[in-house]
């Protein structure tokens, strides 16, 4: 569709799984230093003390080609023993942590107790994992998702994520500390200087929101306008609870759910074939572009299939404003 060598700057914004995928997928068309990755921060907290950023980690590893499959978080070819020696002495085990897993979080926690900001600390371990394109938290600061749930009332994330495996029913959100919370440096200058904005098929509540939600940054979508692509595929999401969430927030798991909900910052939206009966009421409703693909993320050449669309809907987006019907 476009020309790949004249390429400028790409900033997605992402969480962990469908977000890391999409920006491996990424890499294989964007040189690194023009690929930068706006990762989720709401997730993070400190088991045993230890600084866990999840989505980060799940983005270090995947482009650095060593995640975990199987788990969809962690390592790859991981042991368990600190695990084992913790659950034999009566500890908590519900939140899992590979032995190489911890090794970073060990190392991570030394670095910010040191007074270095994650977003250095991240630095280094892309460069230590050989992770050559340029991966931000959203912010330095603290910022916690919490969730109120019909069960339990108000609940730290990984408590009713990971803890209760998303079971109860999700009546409210709350980003905390993120009114307060500023970009971490090089993130509004890397939204600013983008030729294009991409929110990755990430969660919209759990991952893109969070990164939203810092003071700043939807401003500036609201400016550029991004293109999303969809985390929902026929009703369903692919992979984690963005379908059942939807729902319990009185949206429905659509593409066009999705884009009146972000209809002030897209300027396309990416949506699968299975849903491809709704881009008529899609653009209809919200004026939003639809660009109809297989979203489907299955191995290497998935991502690098549904980054490439994406990418290239977005560029010609960017360099037609006003056009209406995008070559399919
Ligand atoms: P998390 O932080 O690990 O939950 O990861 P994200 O929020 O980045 O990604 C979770 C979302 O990715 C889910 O809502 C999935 O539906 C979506 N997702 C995962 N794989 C795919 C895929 O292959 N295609 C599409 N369209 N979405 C996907």
């Amino acid at each position: 569709m476009t020309d790949e060598s004249s390429a400028g700057r790409v900033v997605i914004l992402s969480g962990g799984v469908g977000g890391a995928r999409f920006a491996a997928g990424m890499a294989d068309w964007v040189p690194p230093e023009a690929l930068t990755v706006v990762v989720n921060v709401g997730d993070d907290f400190e088991p045993f003390n230890l600084r866990v950023s999840p989505d980060i980690d799940t983005v270090c590893y995947t482009l650095a080609g060593l995640e975990n499959p199987e788990t969809g978080w962690g390592r790859r070819d991981e042991t368990w023993h600190a695990m084992e020696t913790i659950e034999t002495l009566g500890g908590p085990t519900w939140f899992r942590l590979g032995d190489r897993d911890l090794g970073l979080h060990l190392e991570r926690t030394r670095r910010l107790a040191q007074g270095m900001p994650l977003s250095q600390v991240t630095r280094a371990i892309c460069q230590a994992l050989g992770v050559r394109a340029q991966v931000l938290p959203a912010t330095d600061d603290s910022l916690r998702t919490w969730v109120k749930v019909a069960e339990h009332g108000w609940l730290p994330f990984q408590e009713y994520f990971v803890r209760h495996q998303w079971r109860p029913r999700l009546m409210a959100l709350a980003y905390r500390g993120a009114t307060r919370a500023r970009p971490a440096p090089g993130v509004m200058e890397a939204l600013h200087e983008a030729e294009v904005i991409l929110l990755a098929p990430s969660n919209p509540w759990l991952s893109l929101d969070p990164i939203l939600a810092v003071p700043g940054i939807r401003s500036v979508l609201q400016q550029k306008r991004a293109v999303a692509v969809s985390p929902f595929i026929a009703g369903r999401a692919v992979k984690g609870p963005a379908a059942k969430i939807a729902r319990e927030l009185g949206y429905t798991a659509t593409p066009l759910s999705l884009a009146e909900y972000y209809q002030d910052i897209l300027s396309g939206l990416v949506i699968d074939q299975a849903d491809a009966a709704q881009a008529p009421l899609i653009t209809q409703r919200t004026g939003i572009p639809v660009y109809i693909t297989d979203t489907w993320m299955q191995g290497p050449e998935g991502r690098r299939r549904v980054a490439y669309s994406a990418w290239t809907f977005a560029r010609l987006l960017a360099s037609s404003r006003g056009v209406e019907e995008p070559a399919a």
